[in-house]
């Protein structure tokens, strides 16, 4: 069971961390443009294993991804000053260009999962350069929204004073600002929240309701106003999406892919609940959204599709 992690920076460090501390595959492989910064993160990694669990951990370039089921991409450029999100977005797709083919040249059967932000549109890249490679697209999977949905449970478990596996809600649409919360779908323990909170005596007004969802949908932004970036709840969803293709465990995540249509968007990719399995995605499960809920994942889907169509016209897609 070998996984590749192409990008070694902060996140793919992280979640080969987080495969080694939870034991999950055999072998990781880490690949860099920078192959100095990768092999010192895969040493460093590998000190922790007598910690943890029996892994090899290790740096390499492309021909090392031979025989891996995943390859993880966290490779990406930062945005440089004064440059627009739209030629940011050139950039990646040119990384992208250049990092796919080679994976799929010496891991042509492994599923691919997308990191690099703004994932929903890097995995709609990934998923176009793949096709061309005869890769179909339920093999590529991008990270979509599977942190906010554990961000979302956890804020609300807390208030709800429930462990944060319990609280059956998701987050779906954009990985950014205009990401819808389902509320109007949550339950806890088969019960609708708002007849949870008023058997328990909790009070769930539309402060504390703003406050959750800022603290959902602002989370990046906090974080990275104190310490530069994020990664170990990033590096930790990408684990867990790991653990449930090795292990052909289909799991329901809402994960992204493209999908043919999105709350009236063609030719899309938002995050949506995704079954996943051993071969990547199995399904995708469209939502009983309320009203409100409905128009604000058409115009998150809408939004992604608008810059999609901007890096095709600007010859990037
Ligand atoms: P993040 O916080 O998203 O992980 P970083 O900047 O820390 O961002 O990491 C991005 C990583 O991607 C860097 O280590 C960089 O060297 C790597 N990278 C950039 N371009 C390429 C490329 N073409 N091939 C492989 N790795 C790349």
């Amino acid at each position: 069971m070998k996984i590749g992690i192409v990008g070694s920076g902060m996140v793919g460090a992280t979640a080969a961390y987080a495969l080694v501390m939870q034991g999950i595959g055999r072998k990781i492989v880490l690949v860099d443009l920078d192959l100095k910064r990768a092999q010192a993160e895969a040493d460093d990694i590998y000190h922790a294993v007598p910690f943890a669990e029996p892994l090899e951990i290790e740096a390499g370039d492309y021909t090392a991804l031979r025989g891996c089921q995943i390859v993880i991409i966290a490779a990406g450029v930062g945005q440089k000053s004064g440059e627009t999100r739209i030629e940011l977005l050139g950039r990646n797709a040119a990384v992208f260009r250049q990092v796919v083919p080679s994976i799929l040249e010496y891991a042509p059967d492994a599923v691919l999962v997308v990191a690099t932000n703004p994932v929903d549109i890097m995995t709609h890249i990934t998923a176009k350069i793949a096709s061309e490679h005869g890769v179909a697209s339920s093999r590529v999977i991008g990270s979509g929204t599977t942190l906010d949905t554990a961000r979302f449970r956890i804020l609300l478990g807390r208030i709800l004073g429930v462990d944060s596996p319990h609280v059956h809600t998701y987050v779906i649409g954009e990985h950014g600002d205009s990401e819808v919360l389902t509320w109007s779908l949550t339950t806890v323990a088969n019960i609708p929240l708002e007849d949870f909170c008023r058997q328990r005596g909790i009070v769930l007004d539309d402060k504390v309701r703003a406050e959750i969802d800022n603290g959902v949908r602002r989370a990046a932004y906090h974080i990275i106003d104190g310490k530069g970036a994020t990664y170990y709840g990033i590096g930790s969803a990408l684990a867990k999406i790991c653990d449930v293709i090795l292990h052909d465990q289909r799991s329901i995540m809402t994960v992204c892919t493209p999908q043919p249509e999105i709350a009236g968007v063609t030719d899309v990719t938002v995050a949506m609940p995704h079954m996943i399995g051993g071969d990547g995605i199995i399904d995708s499960f469209p939502l009983p959204l309320s009203d409100f809920e409905q128009e604000k994942l058409h115009d998150s889907a809408a939004l992604i599709r608008s810059l999609l169509d901007e890096l095709v016209a600007v010859g990037n897609l």
